[in-house]
Protein backbone atom coordinates (compact mmCIF):
# COMPACT_ATOMS: atom_id res chain seq x y z
CA UNK A 1 0.00 0.00 0.00
CA UNK A 2 1.10 3.41 -1.12
CA UNK A 3 1.22 6.23 1.84
CA UNK A 4 -0.46 9.20 0.52
CA UNK A 5 2.08 11.83 2.37
CA UNK A 6 5.21 10.68 2.15
CA UNK A 7 4.81 7.75 -1.33
CA UNK A 8 6.39 5.18 0.51
CA UNK A 9 5.24 1.39 -0.44
CA UNK A 10 4.25 0.04 3.18
CA UNK A 11 2.65 -2.73 4.26
CA UNK A 12 -0.33 -1.71 6.32
CA UNK A 13 -1.55 2.39 5.91
CA UNK A 14 -4.55 4.14 8.17
CA UNK A 15 -7.38 6.08 6.90
CA UNK A 16 -6.18 9.53 8.68
CA UNK A 17 -7.67 13.10 8.84
CA UNK A 18 -4.78 15.32 7.69
CA UNK A 19 -5.67 19.36 7.12
CA UNK A 20 -9.14 17.97 6.57
CA UNK A 21 -8.66 15.81 4.03
CA UNK A 22 -8.63 11.78 4.71
CA UNK A 23 -5.72 10.30 3.59
CA UNK A 24 -4.25 6.43 3.72
CA UNK A 25 -0.59 7.03 5.84
CA UNK A 26 1.66 4.86 7.17
CA UNK A 27 3.01 4.53 10.57
CA UNK A 28 5.63 7.16 10.30
CA UNK A 29 2.99 10.01 9.07
CA UNK A 30 0.55 8.65 10.80
CA UNK A 31 1.13 10.38 14.40
CA UNK A 32 0.37 14.01 11.72
CA UNK A 33 -3.28 13.38 11.47
CA UNK A 34 -6.15 12.97 13.58
CA UNK A 35 -7.74 9.44 14.06
CA UNK A 36 -10.28 9.16 11.15
CA UNK A 37 -13.01 7.63 13.12
CA UNK A 38 -12.76 9.85 16.32
CA UNK A 39 -12.76 13.30 14.84
CA UNK A 40 -16.93 13.84 14.66
CA UNK A 41 -16.33 13.32 18.45
CA UNK A 42 -14.34 16.07 19.65
CA UNK A 43 -16.81 18.48 19.16
CA UNK A 44 -15.40 20.33 22.30
CA UNK A 45 -13.46 23.26 20.60
CA UNK A 46 -9.85 22.02 21.65
CA UNK A 47 -9.09 21.03 18.83
CA UNK A 48 -5.73 23.41 18.64
CA UNK A 49 -4.63 23.32 21.88
CA UNK A 50 -1.56 20.79 22.31
CA UNK A 51 -0.95 19.84 18.80
CA UNK A 52 2.18 17.94 19.45
CA UNK A 53 3.44 19.05 15.31
CA UNK A 54 3.57 22.31 13.82
CA UNK A 55 1.15 23.06 11.09
CA UNK A 56 4.79 23.83 9.08
CA UNK A 57 5.40 19.68 9.02
CA UNK A 58 2.24 19.35 7.81
CA UNK A 59 2.20 21.65 5.17
CA UNK A 60 5.63 20.99 4.06
CA UNK A 61 4.28 17.35 3.72
CA UNK A 62 1.69 18.11 1.80
CA UNK A 63 3.40 20.21 -1.03
CA UNK A 64 5.29 17.24 -1.38
CA UNK A 65 2.64 15.11 -1.34
CA UNK A 66 1.61 17.42 -4.24
CA UNK A 67 4.25 17.96 -6.34
CA UNK A 68 4.58 14.19 -6.82
CA UNK A 69 1.09 13.79 -7.73
CA UNK A 70 1.39 16.55 -10.41
CA UNK A 71 4.23 15.02 -11.92
CA UNK A 72 2.73 11.35 -12.79
CA UNK A 73 -0.33 13.28 -14.25
CA UNK A 74 2.11 14.77 -16.68
CA UNK A 75 3.96 11.77 -17.32
CA UNK A 76 0.27 9.77 -18.25
CA UNK A 77 -0.80 12.64 -20.32
CA UNK A 78 1.91 12.82 -22.37
CA UNK A 79 1.68 9.35 -23.05
CA UNK A 80 3.77 6.11 -22.36
CA UNK A 81 4.59 2.95 -23.67
CA UNK A 82 2.36 -0.51 -24.29
CA UNK A 83 3.26 -3.92 -25.85
CA UNK A 84 2.27 -3.76 -29.41
CA UNK A 85 -0.71 -6.66 -29.61
CA UNK A 86 1.29 -9.15 -32.07
CA UNK A 87 4.44 -8.94 -29.86
CA UNK A 88 4.49 -12.72 -29.48
CA UNK A 89 4.59 -13.22 -33.36
CA UNK A 90 7.14 -10.63 -34.00
CA UNK A 91 9.67 -12.20 -31.00
CA UNK A 92 9.03 -15.88 -33.12
CA UNK A 93 9.46 -14.09 -36.26
CA UNK A 94 12.84 -12.66 -35.11
CA UNK A 95 14.03 -15.33 -33.78
CA UNK A 96 13.15 -17.66 -36.79
CA UNK A 97 14.91 -15.30 -38.80
CA UNK A 98 18.19 -15.63 -37.62
CA UNK A 99 18.05 -19.36 -37.21
CA UNK A 100 17.62 -19.96 -33.30
CA UNK A 101 15.74 -22.55 -32.00
CA UNK A 102 13.82 -21.88 -28.68
CA UNK A 103 16.43 -23.52 -26.67
CA UNK A 104 19.26 -21.57 -28.36
CA UNK A 105 17.97 -18.28 -28.35
CA UNK A 106 16.37 -18.58 -24.50
CA UNK A 107 20.20 -19.64 -23.73
CA UNK A 108 21.34 -16.79 -25.45
CA UNK A 109 19.84 -14.20 -23.46
CA UNK A 110 19.92 -16.18 -19.91
CA UNK A 111 16.17 -17.34 -19.79
CA UNK A 112 14.30 -20.21 -19.62
CA UNK A 113 13.47 -21.90 -22.79
CA UNK A 114 9.23 -22.05 -20.89
CA UNK A 115 9.38 -18.72 -20.67
CA UNK A 116 10.17 -17.78 -24.16
CA UNK A 117 7.94 -20.42 -25.21
CA UNK A 118 5.10 -18.70 -23.15
CA UNK A 119 5.82 -14.90 -24.28
CA UNK A 120 6.21 -16.21 -27.98
CA UNK A 121 2.49 -17.35 -27.66
CA UNK A 122 1.39 -14.55 -25.78
CA UNK A 123 -0.22 -16.54 -22.57
CA UNK A 124 3.05 -14.50 -20.24
CA UNK A 125 2.99 -11.14 -20.96
CA UNK A 126 6.88 -10.43 -20.75
CA UNK A 127 8.59 -7.69 -18.10
CA UNK A 128 10.12 -4.54 -18.93
CA UNK A 129 13.48 -5.88 -18.34
CA UNK A 130 12.30 -8.86 -20.35
CA UNK A 131 11.20 -6.88 -23.72
CA UNK A 132 14.16 -4.78 -23.25
CA UNK A 133 16.41 -7.87 -23.99
CA UNK A 134 14.25 -9.07 -26.58
CA UNK A 135 13.92 -5.81 -28.00
CA UNK A 136 17.82 -5.30 -27.87
CA UNK A 137 18.72 -8.68 -28.96
CA UNK A 138 16.21 -9.25 -32.28
CA UNK A 139 16.29 -5.38 -33.36
CA UNK A 140 12.82 -5.50 -33.06
CA UNK A 141 10.22 -3.16 -31.68
CA UNK A 142 7.59 -4.45 -29.11
CA UNK A 143 6.50 -1.48 -27.80
CA UNK A 144 4.32 1.32 -29.52
CA UNK A 145 3.42 4.89 -27.98
CA UNK A 146 0.22 5.28 -26.07
CA UNK A 147 -1.48 9.03 -26.89
CA UNK A 148 -3.97 9.99 -24.22
CA UNK A 149 -5.17 5.89 -23.98
CA UNK A 150 -5.78 6.08 -27.97
CA UNK A 151 -4.12 3.14 -28.71
CA UNK A 152 -6.20 1.41 -25.76
CA UNK A 153 -9.65 2.03 -27.13
CA UNK A 154 -8.59 1.17 -30.77
CA UNK A 155 -10.52 -1.27 -32.55
CA UNK A 156 -7.68 -3.01 -34.26
CA UNK A 157 -5.15 -3.27 -31.17
CA UNK A 158 -8.23 -4.33 -28.75
CA UNK A 159 -9.17 -6.76 -31.17
CA UNK A 160 -6.57 -8.46 -31.86
CA UNK A 161 -5.22 -9.09 -28.57
CA UNK A 162 -8.68 -10.54 -28.06
CA UNK A 163 -8.17 -12.86 -31.10
CA UNK A 164 -4.68 -14.31 -29.80
CA UNK A 165 -6.19 -14.81 -26.04
CA UNK A 166 -8.85 -16.97 -27.49
CA UNK A 167 -6.44 -18.98 -29.59
CA UNK A 168 -4.16 -19.22 -26.75
CA UNK A 169 -6.92 -20.54 -24.64
CA UNK A 170 -8.25 -23.04 -27.45
CA UNK A 171 -4.71 -24.42 -27.81
CA UNK A 172 -4.67 -26.33 -24.16
ZN1 LIG B 1 4.18 8.05 5.10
Amino acid sequence: MICEMCGKDVPTTRPMMVEGTKLNLCPACAKFGDEYKSLAARSDGAADEGMPYSKTVIQERLEKRERRMQTRDIYLSTGSTALVADYGKRIQQARVKRGLSPEDFAKSISEKKGTLVKVEAQSLVPDDRLIAKLEKTLDIKLREMIQDGAVMGGQRSEGMTLGNFIKVEKKK
